[in-house]
């Protein structure tokens, strides 16, 4: 039977190739940071989600080995079998104070927080009306769930009107959209959908999981960055991005909502409890960012220096209000040799093109951290000067 089947696949990835979409790993031989070793050399990574530079804090390693030195390596149970251990309650109690939300539930990833958030609240009377851009795990919650499907375009505020009329006669409706969308960087306008889905009477689920600890003038994601603070039912996040990098998935919001995930998420009633030594990291992590807002204040200051100067060098970045910055190429085949060329200057970006964005939109993606220190994000933009000139010979 294999033989088949391996046939089968060997065509399968070598069509992948051909089409020039086949993705190789890259090997790191270091821990992740600002610098990290790659084939023995020393590289700028400018493609990691590490905005506020924690995935290598000394103080959350610590924190972790402590965590671990007095609550075990693993929980070899799902909660609802075993129970959980104090720091889990405490984690989630630290993760609704900054969001300023009732309650939580954590999971393996924000992934399951996705995959299970849908599915027990909502039925076959409800909609679900959902941006065109949202991130893959909000897609397949969604598929998991027996809701009717709206969608409507990036961060369209008539199209999204025009959907809720659409779904009017349901008996619930709710909105969902990412924070900030990853290929473009830009926020959600969530001052409208807010006034939209009061106009409509939907509720409104936000997944915060690019623009925790980024937007927002303390970091507190888009409910700050719009003033709505405890004003949106459901938000999900994931602890693997500017909260240490490491994993951890939470769903935040309405205690009621938090309450029925308890007794109905799958991903959280079938799956592993997170690990003693991330969770005691993550509390630590939460309570650094109440003591100061020192790393917001300097991711956001490299992102302003890192945009102003590449605009003023005549590069055509998207407006961006987090720390993603899209350097258009458009050019599909050229943003692949950019990318390659930067890395051969010591650079780690990536190129994006068709299908992740649309056709003629190709473009770097550039994601700046707090790790980075100026001459890091002089030495990014003088690279794309040099393979400019390579590439076009100006
Ligand atoms: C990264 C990301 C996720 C997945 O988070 P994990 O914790 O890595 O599973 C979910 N949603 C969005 C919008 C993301 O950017």
């Amino acid at each position: 039977m294999y033989a088949k089947f391996q046939e089968y696949l060997q065509k399968e990835i070598a069509n992948i190739k051909a089409d020039g979409l086949y993705k190789e790993e890259r090997i790191i031989e270091s821990a992740q940071g600002a610098e990290i070793m790659v084939k023995g050399k020393k590289c700028l990574n400018f493609c990691a989600n590490n905005y506020l530079g924690l995935a290598g804090n000394p103080e959350l390693i610590e924190a972790a080995k402590k965590g671990m030195d007095a609550r075990g390596f693993g929980m070899a149970s799902v909660r609802f079998i075993c129970g959980c251990q104090d720091l889990h309650k405490l984690l989630e109690q630290k993760i609704a104070d900054f969001f300023g939300t009732e309650d939580t539930i954590l999971y393996a990833a924000c992934f399951d927080a996705n995959g299970g958030v849908f599915e027990p609240l909502l039925g076959p009377e409800d909609a679900i009306i959902s941006d065109s851009l949202n991130h893959a795990s909000i897609i397949d919650g969604v598929r998991l769930c027996k809701a009717q499907r709206f969608r409507y375009k990036n961060a369209d505020m008539e199209d999204l009107e025009a959907q809720l009329q659409a779904a009017k006669n349901c008996r619930f409706r709710l909105i969902v959209t990412d924070g900030v969308f990853s290929m473009d960087g830009n926020v959600c306008p969530l001052d409208k959908i807010y006034e939209l889905a009061q106009k409509y009477d939907a509720m409104v689920m936000v997944d915060e999981s690019h623009s925790a600890g980024v937007v927002g003038k303390t970091g507190r994601g888009v409910t700050e960055r719009f003033n709505l603070r405890g004003q949106i039912e459901i938000l999900t996040g994931t602890l693997g991005k500017a909260f240490g990098g490491a994993m951890g998935g939470f769903t935040t919001g309405k205690k009621e909502i938090i309450d029925m995930l308890r007794q109905r998420s799958r991903p959280y009633l079938f799956s592993n409890s997170m690990a003693p030594g991330l969770v005691a990291a993550g509390c630590r992590m939460f309570d650094m960012m109440s003591e100061t807002n020192e790393l917001q204040d300097k991711l956001h200051a490299n992102t302003e220096y890192f945009i102003r100067r590449m605009k003023e060098e005549g590069f055509d970045c998207k407006p961006s209000e987090s720390a993603i910055c899209a350097v258009m190429i458009y050019d599909a085949a050229k943003s692949q040799i950019y990318a390659k060329k930067m890395q051969e200057q010591g650079i780690f970006v990536t190129g994006f093109y068709y299908p992740v964005v649309p056709k003629g939109q190709a473009r770097i993606r550039v994601q700046v951290s707090a790790a980075h220190k100026r001459e890091h994000l002089d030495k990014c933009i003088e690279a794309f000067k040099t393979v400019r000139t390579e590439i076009e010979g100006k």
